[in-house]
């Protein structure tokens, strides 16, 4: 195969690359009017777990910089080979399930941690931190015996757990719900979310560092391909989208 072959290819691969992003901002912002919301209250972030340094340096030079991964040694390397060609002002989420003998290398390393749910990953971030560690609690909505988070009524209690670490910031919640055809399926889990994410902001602002605490919660990560815009009518301040923006993935967790 000659260069221009494959340079060709590629470019064609990042026309549509940069065709998707600027198709699923648009979707963004029309839901953000549907529901009266304001765009700079949705962050998208580009979930690039199994797709090439290539795919994310197609998105990043259309202006996208916040990305979602989900492996810590995939997201190592791929960050690595990022900063060496210049693109060191990513915004790292880490979206994946944690085991607590990985979160060490996440602390003061990513943005946000989206997928907290157990003790004993709040205490190895705690361990290795200089700086706060701003993390989401992850919650299972519907129930999903395969999915992590903690139930609904369980989300106090863990927010009791993560405020006995002073380098923890709890950030807000997230969900995964069950994967559905129609998005509409979902509406009543995101909405859910929602109230529990209120009423944990409520006791938050109860409690003795309440204005602060309450301040700094304020993320709801919950949206994905197939139904990032019910997400964002029923109060998402993140959806992690991927399918949408790269197209498939070869394997998956
Ligand atoms: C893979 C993944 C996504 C992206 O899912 P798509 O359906 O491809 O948009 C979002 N959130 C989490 C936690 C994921 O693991």
């Amino acid at each position: 195969m000659s260069e221009d072959t494959t340079v060709s290819k590629n470019s064609s691969a990042d026309a549509a690359l940069r065709a998707n992003l600027a198709e699923i901002r648009a979707r963004v912002d029309a839901a953000c009017s549907r529901a009266g919301r304001s765009v700079e209250d949705v962050t998208l972030v580009a979930v690039s777990k199994t797709h090439s340094v290539e795919a994310i340096r197609a998105l990043y030079d259309a202006g996208q910089r916040v990305f979602g991964e989900s492996y810590v040694q995939e997201w190592q390397e791929k960050r690595e080979l990022l900063e060496g060609a210049g693109c060191g002002d990513v915004e790292w989420h880490f979206i994946g399930h944690l085991q607590s003998n990985k979160a060490k290398y996440l602390a003061d390393e990513v943005a946000l941690i989206h997928s907290v749910d157990r003790k004993s990953v709040l205490k190895r971030l705690q361990k290795r931190s200089r700086e706060p560690v701003d993390v989401l609690l992850q919650v299972n909505v519907g129930n999903q015996s395969t999915k992590g988070g903690v139930a609904s009524n369980a989300v106090i209690d863990l927010i009791k757990t993560a405020r006995e670490f002073a380098d923890i910031r709890v950030c807000g919640l997230m969900c995964i719900p069950p994967y559905v055809s129609n998005p509409e399926d979902n509406r009543g889990h995101f909405r859910q979310m929602r109230q529990t994410f209120e009423r944990a902001r409520e006791w938050l602002g109860a409690q003795e560092d309440g204005d602060e605490a309450s301040a700094n919660f304020r993320h709801l990560s919950m949206g994905m391909s197939g139904d990032f815009e019910v997400a964002i009518e029923e109060g998402a301040t993140h959806v992690r989208v991927g399918t949408a923006l790269f197209g498939a993935r070869d394997y998956d967790n």
